[in-house]
């Protein structure tokens, strides 16, 4: 029985996780949850899988809660998520929230030795080399849900990088794949939302139609898998059924395939290095029209060029480049901005940050963090509409 704490459990990832916790009693026992205002679906969620902890990040939240809930404790707060992420009584703490706030959940549990199956990829975007080394110090290890990542980690199976050649990521080429560039300026949040493999929330569905999110998935690789970002290549996959693969110094490649469904790497982050029989839904390849694979257009990618020059930057770079994207994706759903500007505006923001070298603390990291926020949305007033 492995004893989780799950953070995040309103969201996409997190009622994925809910999910697996119905289907495994006998294997996952939620100690607790956390999510940001979604009482009504938490308590439901609590009162169903018995979890006797939970916290509301939004306090009015956490007050609605403790009246309507009586058989379990209330948290509340930001800090909470850290009362949660590292208490004795979770083995492993699933990191589910989206955005910058997942990081210091992500830095306690490892601080505390635990296994994090992250979610969050915005922890290591952020902080991978503060994450690596307390890792290494503490013994905790971040095991990744990212689809592709996971895909990398089956595929490697704990091989050394020097047997690597490269890593290769598949990207879905997101719902513009064939659209014309020149008329997605003026792209609509619904259109932008209407992603055509994956239901994702909403901050990374966005994230994929600029292909930032991309970018963002080959920091991650970089320091989850200790590869230089040469050796991190991207390829357009649009059925998004080979999540990954690895291309060996001998030339073999390994790929790691399934339908797209993110309770499969969900699940793998919990039982490895085992594997749990599931009822999930399964591959029929002879009756898969194709699968393809085409380089991705750099004209097409500009969140992941972005990406790539914030890594080379390095230090801070990374983290501005993500709390300054998150901002925009906010002001774009919000209608304040349009499509057309997001990447302008976090390109902008990226170039007046003179960005501070490793070893970063957690401190200058969420410094850095905090002003490329206030940074974005001063960019963005002239552009913004009231
Ligand atoms: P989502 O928007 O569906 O859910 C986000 C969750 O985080 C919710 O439970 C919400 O309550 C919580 N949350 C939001 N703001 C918070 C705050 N300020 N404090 C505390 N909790 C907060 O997001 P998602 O799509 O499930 O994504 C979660 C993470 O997983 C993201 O980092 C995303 O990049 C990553 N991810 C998601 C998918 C996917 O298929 N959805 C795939 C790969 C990676
Ligand atoms: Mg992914």
């Amino acid at each position: 029985m492995i004893r989780v704490a799950l953070l995040g459990a309103t969201g996409s990832i997190g009622t994925a996780a809910l999910d697996l916790a119905r289907a495994y009693p006998d294997r996952i026992r939620l100690v607790s949850m956390a999510a940001r205002s979604n009482d009504a679906a938490l308590v439901r969620a609590a009162e169903e899988l018995r979890v006797p902890r939970i916290a509301l990040v939004d306090a009015e939240a956490a007050s609605r809660a403790r009246a309507a809930w009586k058989r379990g404790e209330v948290l509340e707060g930001e800090d909470a998520l850290i009362t949660l992420a590292e208490e004795d009584g979770a083995d492993v703490v699933v990191n589910a929230v989206v955005g910058g706030i997942g990081l210091k959940p992500t830095v306690a549990a490892l601080s505390k030795g635990k296994r994090v199956a992250l979610a969050n990829k915005e922890s290591v975007v952020l902080a991978g080399e503060l994450l690596t080394s307390i890792a290494k110090r503490t013994g905790g290890v971040l095991i990744p849900v990212d689809s592709e990542h996971s895909a990398v980690s089956q595929c490697l199976r704990e091989r050394p990088v020097s047997e690597v050649r490269r890593i290769l990521l598949t990207a879905s080429g997101g719902p513009f794949l064939r659209r014309d560039p020149a008329t997605l300026a003026d792209a609509t949040p619904e259109e932008v939302l209407n992603h055509p493999t994956w239901a994702m929330g909403q901050r990374i569905t966005v994230d994929c139609a600029t292909l930032i999110n991309k970018g963002f998935e080959v920091i991650e690789a970089r320091w989850l898998f200790g590869l230089p970002p040469e050796r991190l290549d991207v390829v357009i996959h649009p059925q998004s059924i080979v999540h990954a693969m690895v291309e060996f110094t001998d030339g073999s490649v390994l790929a790691q395939l399934s339908v797209p469904d993110m309770r499969l790497p969900l699940l793998y982050a919990l039982s490895v290095p085992d594997r749990w029989t599931s009822k999930l839904p399964r591959l029929d390849l002879a009756n898969l029209a194709s699968l393809t694979f085409v380089s991705p257009d750099p004209a097409r990618c500009p969140g992941r060029t972005l990406a790539r020059r914030a890594l080379d930057l390095g230090g801070t770079a990374p983290a501005v480049l993500n709390a300054a994207d998150e901002e925009a994706v906010r002001l774009f759903l919000d209608r304040k901005i349009r499509f057309g500007d997001l990447m302008p505006l976090v390109e902008e923001v990226l170039r007046a940050h003179a960005p501070l070298e490793a070893p970063l603390t957690l401190e200058s990291i969420l410094e850095a963090d905090r002003w490329a926020r206030g940074r974005l949305h001063e960019a963005a007033a002239p552009t913004s509409r009231k």
